[in-house]
């Protein structure tokens, strides 16, 4: 065994230069530590539509040692508190409510105070709330348009829990930047053939530019084209085309309009609007918004996926030309084979309704870096990987599923689709029963796998408007009063929260103007 002394990575997107950062920050690039390099193609370009993130990310920046007012200045960020789900319960003009929230901050639940959601499930709370309103005060601020955080609090830290919406150029543009500052050797060049040694592990990597380039751990991040891991090394990817079902995306950036562009009020939620075949995303960065449409191609065609994104932006999409991308949507279960592993895109890929792209890279990133196996004991770290990896996968699927399958929606052959019990994976199903006579609780999830938390669970299962009857035990519930008071206390604290947080676009603009 020869110990890792060289890592290659290949390629420069998200994936690429948040995996170089961490591993530089990790592993230390030192006199007698470990050699990162990375090499990016200045042909092929990076995809360049993640824009969501998950809170996840803060930690992230924070470990890379990135400031979050100079990130915010740099990637014209803003805040993103969570995601409003329109129609996804009903189509438009049906009677009842017409959307939910998904905040990131957890039920307000004070030490020794009831846990809300059972009580809200026995109607504790005030008329017919929705649960993310009742139990926490993120939406009515994030409706109000104000931030999470006020001017004074430490960097990635507020009163209420928070990620990003971010320009992924520019995202990017920083890490490349910061990642060549913790020590990591930048090669533009493309890598035309993979040489194989004879165990069948990566021998080189051949580029026109550098010749043939070693390393003694390559990181394959060169997005859907997966050069190493797939063409090169063949592992199969596994297609759940027939879980989640969309394969396609038109998105576009719609500039902020009128005289008062500057001054527009900025989201600070992903509004994910449901539609015929697929789904919408609208995301608020400082000077425009992130628009697009994922769809399935066996519900709907490509000029009728544009009609319908043209339509949800209106007149200002008149003079913008959407771009078309093909997603494979699915992932490899074996991401690390031999002296490779795979990062971002290149391992899999999964609709972006919760951001789970970033996030997964964040978690292989992680691992890579924890699991490092310095003195070259390659198969163990490999093994762990992979089960982690995969169980995540799995769990995220579960989830984003859970967004489709619980629709009362029968408007259009999609809908349908996605409430047939066929496509929806056994593992969800099973939570599914379970949850029909008790909330979900955090034993029901192992946390070190999961990528969302046992709240993001219950928002979304009591936004889709799930039954769940408690009143066979409801003998365990006695603290009706006491939750009642706590529901009472969350609404005078919002109105309180209103005065005390800033508006999100001046929070914005006072943190660029602090870097
Ligand atoms: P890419 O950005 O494609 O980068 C690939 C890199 O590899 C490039 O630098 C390229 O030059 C290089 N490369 C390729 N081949 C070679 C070669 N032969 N030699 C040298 N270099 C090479 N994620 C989220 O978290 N939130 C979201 O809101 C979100 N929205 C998305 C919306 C859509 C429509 C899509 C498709 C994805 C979305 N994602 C989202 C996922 C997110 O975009 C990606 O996970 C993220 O950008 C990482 O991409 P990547 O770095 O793996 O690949």
């Amino acid at each position: 065994m020869k110990p890792i002394q060289e890592v290659l990575i290949v390629g420069g997107g998200t994936a690429g230069w948040l995996t170089a950062a961490f591993l530089a920050k990790t592993l230390g690039t030192a006199a007698g530590g470990v050699k990162i390099t990375l090499i990016e193609s200045s042909e092929i370009g990076i995809i360049g539509v993640g824009e969501g993130t998950f809170p996840s990310i803060k930690g992230t920046l924070a470990a890379i040692g990135i400031d979050e007012a100079c990130f915010i200045r740099a990637c014209n960020a803003t805040f993103k508190q969570g995601i409003r789900f329109d129609h996804w319960v009903r189509p438009p003009g049906t009677a009842g409510h017409d959307h939910y929230f998904h905040p990131f901050s957890a039920p307000s639940q004070r030490p020794g105070g009831p846990e809300l959601l059972p009580y809200w499930l026995l109607g504790a709370a005030r008329g017919n709330t929705a649960f993310a309103e009742a139990a926490t005060l993120q939406k009515r601020v994030a409706d109000a348009s104000h931030g999470p955080k006020r001017f004074t609090d430490a960097d990635f830290i507020g009163p209420l829990n928070y990620a990003y919406h971010f320009d992924a150029g520019r995202f990017a543009a920083l890490l490349c930047e910061h990642g060549q500052s913790l020590g990591v050797q930048q090669l533009i060049g493309t890598v035309e053939r993979v040489e194989l040694a004879e165990d069948g592990a990566i021998g080189s990597v051949v580029t026109r530019e550098h010749g043939s380039l070693t390393a003694d751990l390559y990181i394959d991040c060169t997005g859907f084209r997966a050069a190493l891991i797939g063409t090169a090394l063949g592992s199969p990817f596994r297609n759940i085309n027939d879980q989640l079902f969309v394969d396609r995306a038109v998105a576009v950036q719609v500039p902020y309009e009128g005289p008062d562009s500057q001054n527009h009020p900025i989201a600070s939620y992903t509004i994910s609007t449901a539609h015929e075949a697929g789904w919408t995303w609208d995301i608020g960065l400082q000077q425009r918004r992130g628009v697009g449409y994922v769809y399935s191609s066996r519900h709907t065609d490509d000029g009728r996926a544009e009609d319908v994104l043209r339509g949800y932006i209106g007149p200002a999409a008149e003079t913008l030309s959407p771009r078309l991308l093909k997603l494979n949507v699915g992932y490899r279960e074996v991401q690390w084979v031999k002296n490779c592993v795979a990062v971002g895109l290149s391992g899999g890929f999964l609709e972006p309704l919760e951001s789970s792209g970033i996030g997964l890279i964040e978690t292989a990133a992680y691992l890579v870096g924890f699991l490092f196996p310095a003195d070259g004991n390659i198969a163990p770290a490999a093994r762990q990987f992979n089960d982690q990896m995969k169980a995540r996968y799995e769990r995220i699927v579960d989830f984003v599923k859970m967004h489709y399958c619980l629709t009362q929606r029968s408007d259009t052959d999609f809908w349908r689709d996605n409430a047939d019990p066929r496509s929806v994976p056994d593992s969800l199903r099973e939570k599914l029963a379970m949850w029909r006579c008790r909330p979900p609780h955090r034993l029901d999830f192992v946390t070190d796998l999961e990528m969302y938390p046992p709240s993001s669970w219950q928002y979304v299962l009591h936004g889709m408007e799930f039954g769940c009857d408690i009143s066979a035990s409801r003998a365990a519930y006695p603290r009706i009063d006491d939750a009642r008071k706590e529901f009472q206390m969350i609404r005078q604290l919002s109105e309180h929260a209103l005065g005390d947080l800033p508006t999100h676009r001046a929070l914005v603009e006072r943190m660029c103007a602090r870097a």
